[in-house]
């Protein structure tokens, strides 16, 4: 690749960043200067990833950080995320995965502080997720690392988890992939609050529930 296919390559992922965090900024999964989100790089190894202390709704090309996958960050006035480590983390270990999305979304977080796993109950999530692991606070009992967070992610089947007291993480092939998991992540939490407490209210039980199978389980079953 060129150094201009390169920095034209900054451009549109520091454009798609922006864009995505947004989004996530519009939908509320993500206010206050918390969370991040990153992307690959089409050289491969090296990120665009949004500091620390700025706003989903404040990134611009500015801010934004370009930081290597040995850890090298290009010169910034930014400090970087505090979450720098698992972002480069995955992308090393797993190289299907080019966007990360972690936000504080409140519903699934909700869920995670329980220490309740959201469960997959959408014919979506079923088919296209089947677990979002629940991880919990570090063994020191403060927020979650690379330690906790990579293990998980070393099965090439997770595409989301979520984070103890902490958020969620949608990973995916692009940027946008892995931005709807992020909403998708919350929008689960949110519809298993409402059945759950539908069911409270109405002495119903799961054993009161069909059991939905993928659409591949019930043509086999044909
Ligand atoms: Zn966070």
């Amino acid at each position: 690749m060129t150094d201009a296919a390169h920095v034209a390559d900054i451009n549109a992922k520091k454009d798609a960043l922006i864009a995505s965090a947004k989004r996530c900024f519009d939908l509320r999964l993500q206010t206050n200067a918390g969370g991040n989100l990153s992307v690959r790089l089409a050289r491969g190894d090296a990120i665009v990833i949004k500091p620390s202390g700025v706003g989903f709704n404040e990134c611009t090309h500015e801010n934004l950080q370009v930081v290597h996958l040995d850890g090298t960050i290009e010169p910034s006035d930014h400090k970087p995320s505090k979450d720098l480590g698992f972002h480069l983390d995955l992308y090393r270990i797993r190289d299907d995965i080019n966007g990360i999305v972690h936000c504080h979304s409140p519903w699934a977080t909700g869920y995670a502080s329980a220490g309740i796993e959201i469960p997959c109950l959408t014919v979506q999530t079923i088919e296209k997720l089947g677990r979002m692991p629940l991880i919990p606070l570090s063994a020191e009992g403060g927020p979650q690392t690379d330690v906790d967070i990579s293990p998980v992610f070393r099965d090439p089947a997770i595409k989301a988890a979520v984070l103890a007291n902490h958020g969620t993480i949608g990973v995916g092939k692009t940027l946008m992939a892995a931005q709807y998991l992020a909403e998708i992540i919350e929008e689960t939490a949110h519809i298993a609050y409402v059945r759950d407490t539908l069911m409270a209210a109405h002495g119903k039980t799961a054993a009161d529930l069909p059991q939905y199978g993928t659409a591949a389980e019930a043509r086999a079953a044909k």
